[in-house]
């Protein structure tokens, strides 16, 4: 399959891994928009949120283990996760991924959606 993320697990893409497990893969995204900004994804490859079913979901809670886990490991105390789904949401990599913010004092609101229209 001809995925970026996919790429960037299997190694085919260099990355800077954040965190490891049997399920999940963490690397920092290449353009970030905080001080500490990595992306988590699980290893098998689900396109979007909008394909998550009974069947796959237990990966999601894997996610979030690794967010607890990388909290602890980078020393942080406060962070934000974000899921893109779909071309108006922002997602332009079809493999599920969770952005993890942190280092910044975040707003919230309206605003934060950063509209382009
Ligand atoms: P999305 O916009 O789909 O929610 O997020 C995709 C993210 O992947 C973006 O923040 C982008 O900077 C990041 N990204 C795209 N290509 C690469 C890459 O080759 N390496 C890394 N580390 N991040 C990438
Ligand atoms: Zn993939």
């Amino acid at each position: 399959m001809d995925c970026l993320f996919c790429k960037i697990i299997d190694g085919d893409i260099p990355s800077t891994k954040v965190y490891e497990d049997d399920f999940v893969f963490a690397f920092k995204d290449i353009a970030p928009i905080a001080p500490f900004h990595c992306l988590i994804i699980p290893k098998v490859h689900i396109s979007g949120a909008d394909q998550i079913t009974a069947e796959n979901s237990e990966v999601i809670g894997k996610v979030f283990e690794a967010a607890a886990k990388i909290a602890k490991q980078e020393g942080i105390e406060s962070f934000r996760i974000i899921n893109n789904c779909g071309d108006d949401a922002g997602q332009t990599v079809k493999h599920i991924h969770f952005h993890m913010l942190a280092g910044v004092k975040m707003g919230w609101g309206p605003e934060s959606l950063g509209k382009t229209e």
